[in-house]
Order: structure tokens, then C-alpha cells, then sequence
């Protein structure tokens, strides 16, 4: 689960993080008014999910209101795209307004699951800002790692070397180093993240050390012990269709393609995938129904399904484990009456009643279902079909 900068900047400001001051706004009247409050220089910050914003022009330095009211309304009126939002962009709704600061020197620190070593890893890197993608990419030796264990958390002689490796270990740099490493590893710890960054932790030009960016994406599954987590979270950038299909239980990915696939099993929906794909087709999307699927999870998932105007043909690919294929036989009858197929459903049920539900579906007799022998059967079909 993802949070927004403003969020995980108030997570950080509470365990001791330096940060510039700032005010969340909607309006860019609110922008100007935010900027007067503050005074001075202020940065107007685009609150979306996605990074990359400095290099789309969502994050934008402002002399005075004026500028501020522009940068505001421009951001507030057209979507933000950057290589992590896909060629559509994230529309904006909120900004953050801060006090500028003159940065003298750019530092990234940050932190996620070493999944190999099975703890939390920090990493701090001299060469922070908007390239450390760039930096990690070409120059991995530029980032500095220490191991937290999971019980000990950071210690002082791991908070140590990274401030060296940043050279911000002089005395007078180093008390505030100190508390932004240990906050946000308090943070990352205390709230279950999977990451955790500032980029940048900057120097001012007055020898100031402040966290300037902040970003924290928390692991779904421990969201649930952490109530005041949970009260942070926002929708409203999630795809409609992904929202309606959490809802029902199932879960769902969008992706570009025309083929939808009704799957139960994460595995067997991703080979699903794979034979689509080595057919020549494209999925539109991936889902898992679940292994013990409903009539009502079914009936919603070709809900889902048939509502995306780029499906062109759908892949029912069930195996009757624990689910029964004549309950889904069943279920598939169903949502051909309610919903109506409005294109091709190629149908592929194997394991237990699959008699059963071969009949029920011959005598049902539903326009525009087709029946499969077998997977690549399947797949050729739909991909045919389309
Ligand atoms: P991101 O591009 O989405 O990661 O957004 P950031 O919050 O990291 O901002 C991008 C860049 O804007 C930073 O790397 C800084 O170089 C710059 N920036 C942000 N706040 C300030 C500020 O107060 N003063 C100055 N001079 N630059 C800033
Ligand atoms: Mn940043």
C-alpha cells in the first residue's frame, strides 16, 4: 500500500526527521494563501504516487504566489506523466506547499527487504536527486548498505558508517544525519514497510540537514495491524476496475490487451497468460478467482471483465479442485443471462464433475460460448476467435 509524500513526511516529522515546513492544499487559491503563510520561497509538490515528478515539472520552485498559482492551477489541470504512470498520467488533486531551502548537496537514503538475506537492508548513496535510478543502474558501488537485524534494528555504529559514507559525519552535520537515519528506520520497522526513502536528504547552503522528499509503501499484508495506516489510505488513483474487483475478493490486474482471462490459481492464471501470449493474442488482464470461486465471485468477474470496451474475447480456464466445474458451468450460464456475451467466451473446464458441467452447458446452449478440449485448444481458439 502506498501513501502520499505529504503522509509519510508527517510519519517521519513525528520520529524526529528534520523536514522543511509545509501545508497540504486542493485549490491554488489555497496554494497562494499556504505560500503567504510560510513566506519566503516555497516548492509546490504534486501529491500523486508516482515518482519521477521533478522531471515532469510536478515539483516546481516559486518566487512568489504568482508563480505559486501558476505552478498550482497547471498541476491541478493536466495529468501527470512520467516513466512510473504509464502513457495515460495520474490526474492531481492535491499539492504539497514547503519552504524552499538552498540545497548545497544531494543525498539518498533509503530502505527495503533484502529478500536474500531476509532483513531490512538501509542503503545512503552521496549521489542523491532524481538520478539515483541512474546511480544504481551504472554505479551500484555509489550506494552504501547496512544490514538491520530484525530484532536489534539500526545501531549506532551502522548509523556511523553510513554518515562516513555520506561525509556527513563532521560534528556538526552529524547529530541530524543521525536522527534522520534512525527515524527512518523507527518508521520503517514500527509501520511494517516494504520501502521506505528520502531523496533527497540534502545540506542547505546554511549547513541545515533536511528531508526534502519522503516516500513509504507499506507491506499489504501486515496493513491490517496497523489501524492508523489503514485510515491513510486513498483510492483514489487505483484503476476503477481493480477497486470494484478487491471488493468482490478477486484478485485483478489490468493490462493492455484484448483477450480477458478467468483463471482459478495464481499459477494457472500466469500460464494462462503464457499460452495467450505463444498464440499471438494479448491478455487483457490477469484474475484470480480464487480457488474455492463462487457462482457470485464468477458472475462479478465477468462483470469486470466484459465492462473493459478493449476485450475482444474472454478465456474461462477453470480447474475443479476444490471448486466444482459444474457449480462454474453453473455460474457461467448465469452471467450469460445477467450480463450477456457481447463477445466470444472460450471455455476450458477440467477436474472434478467435468461431465456433469459439459452437459449443463451443451444443454444450456449460450450464444457465443465456445468450448475448449484442453489449454492450448483454448488458447488457439480465443486467439482465433479475436
Ligand atoms: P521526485 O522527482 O518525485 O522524487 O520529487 P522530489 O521531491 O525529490 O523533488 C525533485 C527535486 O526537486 C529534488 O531532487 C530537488 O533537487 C528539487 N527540490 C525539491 N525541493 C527543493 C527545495 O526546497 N529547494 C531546491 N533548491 N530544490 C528542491
Ligand atoms: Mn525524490
Amino acid at each position: 500500500m502506498k501513501i502520499h509524500e505529504y503522509q509519510s513526511r508527517q510519519l517521519l516529522a513525528a520520529a524526529g526527521v528534520p523536514v522543511p515546513p509545509a501545508e497540504v492544499v486542493e485549490t491554488a487559491a489555497g496554494a497562494v494563501e499556504a505560500h503567504r503563510r510560510i513566506g519566503g520561497r516555497v516548492v509546490v509538490k504534486a501529491q500523486v504516487f508516482a515518482g519521477g515528478r521533478g522531471k515532469a515539472g510536478f515539483v516546481r520552485l516559486c518566487a512568489d504566489p504568482r508563480e505559486t498559482e501558476a505552478a498550482a492551477t497547471f498541476m491541478l489541470s493536466n495529468r501527470m506523466i512520467s516513466p512510473q504512470t504509464g502513457p495515460a498520467g495520474v490526474a492531481v488533486r492535491k499539492l504539497l506547499v514547503a519552504a524552499a531551502v538552498d540545497v548545497a548537496a544531494e543525498y539518498y537514503v533509503g530502505m527495503v527487504i533484502d529478500r536474500t538475506r531476509l532483513c531490512p537492508v538501509m542503503m545512503v548513496s552521496r549521489e542523491g536527486g532524481v538520478e539515483i535510478e541512474e546511480v544504481a543502474a551504472r554505479r551500484p558501488e555509489a550506494i552504501v548498505k547496512e544490514w538491520l537485524h530484525p530484532h536489534l534494528g539500526l545501531q549506532l555504529y551502522q548509523v556511523r558508517r553510513l554518515a562516513a559514507a555520506m561525509g556527513l559525519d563532521a560534528p556538526d552535520r552529524f547529530k541530524d544525519c543521525a536522527a534522520t537515519l534512525t527515524g527512518l528506520a523507527d518508521v520503517f520497522l514500527r509501520h511494517e514497510a516494504s520501502l521506505a526513502e528520502i531523496n533527497p536528504l540534502v545540506v542547505t547552503a546554511d549547513g541545515r540537514v533536511l528531508a526534502l522528499d519522503a516516500k513509504l509503501n507499506l507491506d499489504d499484508n501486515a496493513v491490517f495491524r496497523h489501524p492508523e495506516i489503514q485510515a491513510l489510505y486513498d483510492d483514489s488513483e487505483e484503476n476503477p476496475a481493480e477497486r470494484r474487483a478487491r471488493a468482490a475478493g478477486l484478485s485483478y490486474i489490468a493490462l493492455d490487451g484484448n483477450i480477458g482471462c478467468v483463471v482459478n490459481g495464481a499459477g494457472l492464471a500466469m500460464a494462462t497468460m503464457d499460452l495467450i501470449k505463444l498464440h499471438g493474442g494479448e491478455p487483457a488482464n490477469f484474475l484470480d478467482v480464487g480457488g474455492s470461486v463462487t457462482p457470485e465471485g464468477a458472475v462479478e468477474a465477468f462483470r469486470i471483465i466484459l465492462a473493459d470496451p478493449k476485450v475482444r474475447g474472454v478465456l474461462v480456464n477453470i480447474f475443479g479442485g476444490i471448486a466444482k466445474c459444474d457449480l462454474i458451468a453453473e455460474a457461467l450460464i448465469s452471467a450469460a443471462r445477467e450480463v450477456g456475451f457481447n463477445v466470444p467466451v472460450v471455455v476450458r473446464l477440467e477436474g472434478t464433475n467435468v461431465q456433469r458441467a459439459r452437459r449443463l452447458l451443451e444443454e444450456a446452449r449460450v450464444p457465443g460460448l465456445l468450448t475448449a478440449t484442453d489449454l492450448t485448444d483454448a488458447a488457439r481458439k480465443v486467439c482465433a476467435a479475436v
